[in-house]
């Protein structure tokens, strides 16, 4: 049985007090989500800040992006035992706003991804299509290549220890959410193309959807069989409607 995992990904916005009052107001109704392991992922700067207003409550953090060095002569660059001290579980690692914006490859992302494992953080790999690769039909063709990278890399087992999010790219952030059918079938895609190779840890692997999930669409979504959680971008941001999509997770 898996557990369902609901991730905010504030991207980058807050501020210490904005962050302060979201975090406060979050913690007092964190009870009232019973099904749903919760983490949000903040901007570097905040981790300090977010670690202290979390310690010793069951919501975790992480971070939104990791260097694939270590610690050295990296200028900007942020190491995963930087993240560690900060007491971080979770990293999230090639979100389409770093292939996209910022031109992370394939290869680059799975060098994170072994970096995130090498320090005990649990990557959340973000794969997903553009808009002209589901119209061209490349939606099962593209989210193998950003699998089989990671696999290339560093073996299938090493998804045991990390969590997938299929984030269609033209679904994020614009308020066109996949129905719940399409974001099924893509997860069931993914499941199947690892119990290929290792049926244990396909059964086992949570794997989250985001693309404009809300409070009035998380609850269809989350009701698929292969949809363990989501990856929540700007609805994560307001407390009341963070809560109500932990919530709705089975
Ligand atoms: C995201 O940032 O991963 C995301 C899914 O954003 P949004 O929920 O705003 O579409």
């Amino acid at each position: 049985m898996r557990q369902s995992l609901v991730v905010g990904n504030w991207k980058m916005n807050g501020s210490i007090q904005s962050n302060q009052s979201l975090l406060d107001n979050f913690k007092q109704n964190i009870k009232k989500v019973q099904n749903a392991q919760v983490s949000v992922c903040a901007p570097f700067v905040y981790l300090q800040q977010i670690s202290e207003l979390l310690k010793g409550t069951v919501i975790a953090w992480g971070a939104q992006d990791i260097s694939n060095q270590k610690p050295g002569a990296f200028t900007g660059e942020v190491a995963g035992s930087m993240l560690v001290d900060f007491n971080c579980q979770y990293v999230i690692i090639g979100h389409s706003e770093r292939r996209n914006l910022y031109g992370e490859s394939d290869e680059l992302v799975a060098e994170k991804f072994a970096m995130a494992q090498s320090v005990k953080l649990i990557p959340i790999l973000c794969v997903g299509e553009l808009l002209e690769q589901r119209e061209a039909g490349e939606t099962e063709n593209v989210v193998k290549r950003q699998l089989d990278a990671i696999i290339n890399l560093q073996g299938v087992a090493s998804l045991a220890n990390s969590v997938i999010a299929y984030e269609p790219v033209w679904a994020i952030g614009t308020g066109k959410t996949a129905t719940p059918q399409q974001a099924q079938n893509v997860h069931t895609f993914i499941r199947s193309l690892i119990a290929k190779k290792e049926a244990g840890i396909a059964k086992q692997l949570q794997i989250l959807y985001g693309g404009s999930v809300k409070a009035n669409n998380a609850v269809e979504l989350f009701a698929m069989p292969d949809i363990d959680g989501g990856l929540i971008g700007g609805a994560s941001l307001k407390a009341d409607e963070f809560l109500t999509i932990c919530q709705a997770a089975r």
